[in-house]
């Protein structure tokens, strides 16, 4: 591809082991915040509490109430919260959840954020939103949501359990597979994508012998702001529609959801992403890229298949029409409903039948 356009995206990274401890506070101090919102899960409490010691008199309260897929209840409890204390910054300490609901606190209070991220979500470097209203996942993109900073400090990382890890790299993996062939794909985000994979599969094959060790969480972590980037700017394509979907429909975990569809959706769309397929396995450095993708969290723990985490067979039917009216119209292989309910099939039972999703 020759032809594109490319919008390059603000924000400030800062990486290293140790660096939200060592760093916050000079971040902080450079956006001008004096009355910080804290959002943080009751289980990142501790640590977010000891990231703020330094700055403990800035903190003019704190949101713990966090949900997955950010329910709008919750978004507007989080938006009162921020109002009444006069925050003039969110500062987010946690997954893709709270770095949620820090975006949606964003959205409508135009207050800065600040993230340090704890998972491998990457959303802490898009500008995209989302929020979900009985069942019905909303998202949209806005520049006013995006991070002004984001401090990555691995060592924030090895409290993630191994299977949660692996789902969560995988979740990554998908944004840098997915980059390839989304609508916004650009050589940029190509070359970003690539090394993505290449760091997320190093930090794969170490993680089980090693999840306590800052050098492997290193590269996990740096897959996944490079995958979220690549991600921010190219978009999202089959996969993450097909995610947001199931997701919305039958609330599932949003890691675990991609790890398990993406082996499915790069044999549908292989045989007619030759490029992609051969980036993906020069950086996987194996040359069945469906196959070295199965693998990759194989022994690792994790469910193989939809119908571990609570889907029915009877369930694929009740989402294929919704997912193909989404599907980009340029995705690889023309999306069929017939096509979709085979790659649905294949994820729902997990395991052995990737070959029928082509
Ligand atoms: P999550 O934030 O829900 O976290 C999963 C669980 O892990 C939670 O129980 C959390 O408390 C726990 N946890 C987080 N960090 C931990 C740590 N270091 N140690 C121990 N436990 C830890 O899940 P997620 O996968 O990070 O994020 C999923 C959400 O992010 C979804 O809602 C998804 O839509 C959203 N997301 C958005 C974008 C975007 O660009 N807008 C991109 C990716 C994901």
């Amino acid at each position: 591809m020759t032809d594109f356009t490319y919008d390059g995206l603000p924000g400030r990274i800062v990486f290293g082991a140790g660096a939200a401890h060592t760093r916050l506070a000079g971040e902080l101090d450079l956006l001008g915040a004096q009355r910080i919102l804290l959002i943080a899960t009751d289980t990142e409490g501790d640590l977010a509490t000891r990231l703020c010691t330094p700055f403990a008199d800035r903190i003019v309260s704190t949101f713990s109430h966090v949900r997955p897929h950010v329910p709008v209840e919750v978004a507007e409890l989080a938006r009162k919260v921020a109002t009444d204390s006069g925050a003039d910054l969110v500062l987010s300490v946690g997954g893709g959840s709270t770095t949620g609901t820090a975006k949606a606190v964003a959205l409508t209070t135009r207050l800065p954020v600040v993230a340090i991220p704890t998972t491998y979500a990457g959303s802490e470097v898009t500008p995209v939103w989302g929020m979900t209203d009985h069942g019905r996942k909303t998202t949209g993109t806005d520049g006013r949501v995006l991070p002004k900073t984001v401090v990555y400090d691995p060592d924030l990382t090895v409290s993630l359990p191994v299977e949660l890890s692996v789902a969560s790299a995988l979740n990554a993996v998908a944004h840098c597979v997915e980059a390839f062939w989304a609508p916004r794909r650009s050589p940029v985000s190509s070359a970003v994508a690539e090394d993505g994979i290449r760091h997320l599969a190093a930090g794969l094959d170490t993680l089980a012998a090693s999840p306590t060790v800052t050098p492997a969480r290193e590269e996990l972590l740096l897959g996944a702001y490079l995958a979220g980037s690549a991600f921010a700017v190219a978009g999202s394509g089959l996969h993450h529609k097909i995610c947001h979907v199931l997701g919305g429909a039958f609330d599932l975990p949003h890691a675990q959801t991609h790890a398990i569809v993406l082996p499915y959706v790069l044999a549908y769309n292989a045989p007619n992403a030759t490029e992609a397929t051969n980036r993906i396995s020069r950086a996987l450095g194996r040359p069945d890229t469906v196959t070295a993708l199965r693998e990759l969290g194989a022994g690792l723990g994790g469910p193989a298949g939809l119908r571990e985490l609570g889907v029915t067979e009877a369930d694929i039917d009740t989402v294929v029409g919704d997912i193909t009216a989404i599907a980009p119209a340029d995705n690889p292989t023309p999306v069929t409903d017939e096509g979709v309910r085979s790659i649905l099939r294949g994820a729902w039972a997990g395991s052995d039948s990737v070959e029928t999703a082509r």
